[in-house]
């Protein structure tokens, strides 16, 4: 199952309990999969060919009003996008206290009830990409106002959301790691946000561990261009007349370094007599590199 679905299956086992949170979610799904073309003041109809938009609102419906309603897949009318699923709700008095009922509800939204409303909006119409392949979350609204209702509700909580237009659509879209883990917590999606976290992590500590492994070898790769420089300038040195006038400490040095041109300057160190720290042996080096350069050794190599 996708990434998407996980989180679907997850949002429809979620119901919370106050009416009012109940009411916002069902309010959203109605936004998102309200087919009014086919309404009237009798009769609402719930249409969508995603399942669990419209079996969450049944759920949600027999939770908040006590009433007999008719759930169906409409296995007939399949369209270019595969089956639709339908809830009709019938009856003026019916249908009538739904619709104030969800109203009121989207009218006075509580911090309880915008996290449901966004629950319902994203169950109805979101998705979110596996988080090994990329970050993005998003959700596709009907209309300007819808994005803009939405996008005001998400940044209640500080998620900013972006909007782009796609055909006819709005879709409001949330890119960075931090911000669609908030989106899941929002919405109650816990398990999910642990899986989105787990893998979060996981990618992080490979790019860690591949920044760490491309920086040692920039490390080592300086490391030998620097005992290259100096093998240059102690083999110009050793031409010279004048290198047997050089102290002998460092022409012992120069001598090991010209024997062990792989060898650290701790190694080099340790072969001295007596014994070097890393920093007399650095100093040694560059003394004779500055020898080499007095003599007229040019390093720019041209
Ligand atoms: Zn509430």
């Amino acid at each position: 199952m996708s990434f998407s679905g996980k989180i679907k299956e997850e949002l429809v086992r979620t119901v919370t309990l106050p009416r009012h949170c109940q009411l916002a979610e069902m309010a959203a799904i109605y936004d998102f999969c309200g087919k009014k073309s086919e309404e009237s003041d009798e009769k609402m109809v719930i249409s969508s060919e995603n399942e669990l938009a419209v079996r969450k609102f049944f759920t949600l419906l027999t939770k908040t009003f006590n009433m007999n309603t008719a759930f169906k897949a409409n296995t007939k009318g399949y369209d270019k996008w595969g089956a639709n699923y339908h809830l009709e709700i019938t009856g003026s008095d019916t249908v009538d206290s739904i619709r104030s009922a969800i109203r009121v509800t989207t009218e006075t939204m509580r911090s309880c009830c915008r996290r449901a409303y966004i629950r319902g909006a994203f169950l109805a119409a979101g998705s979110v990409s596996d988080p090994e392949k990329s970050y993005h979350l998003e959700i596709v609204c009907q209309d300007e106002r819808q994005a803009l209702f939405l996008a005001g509700l998400l940044l209640s909580f500080e998620i900013e959301a972006k909007t782009i237009t796609r055909k006819k659509y709005f879709v409001l879209y949330v890119k960075d790691g931090t911000s669609i883990v908030e989106t899941l917590n929002v919405m109650g999606a816990h398990v999910a946000l642990m899986d989105f976290e787990n893998t979060r992590i996981l990618k992080e500590m490979r790019n860690t561990v591949n920044r760490k492994v491309n920086c040692e070898t920039a490390n080592i790769g300086k490391t030998v261009m620097a005992a290259q420089r100096q093998i240059d300038d102690i083999r110009f040195l050793m031409e010279c007349d004048s290198y047997d006038e050089l102290p002998s400490s460092l022409k012992e040095m120069a001598e090991l370094r010209i024997s062990y041109p792989e060898a650290t300057l701790a190694e080099l160190g340790q072969m001295s007599t007596p014994p070097l720290g890393k920093s007399g042996v650095n100093h040694r080096l560059r003394k004779l590199s500055q020898a080499a350069r007095s003599y007229g050794f040019d390093v720019s190599g041209s």
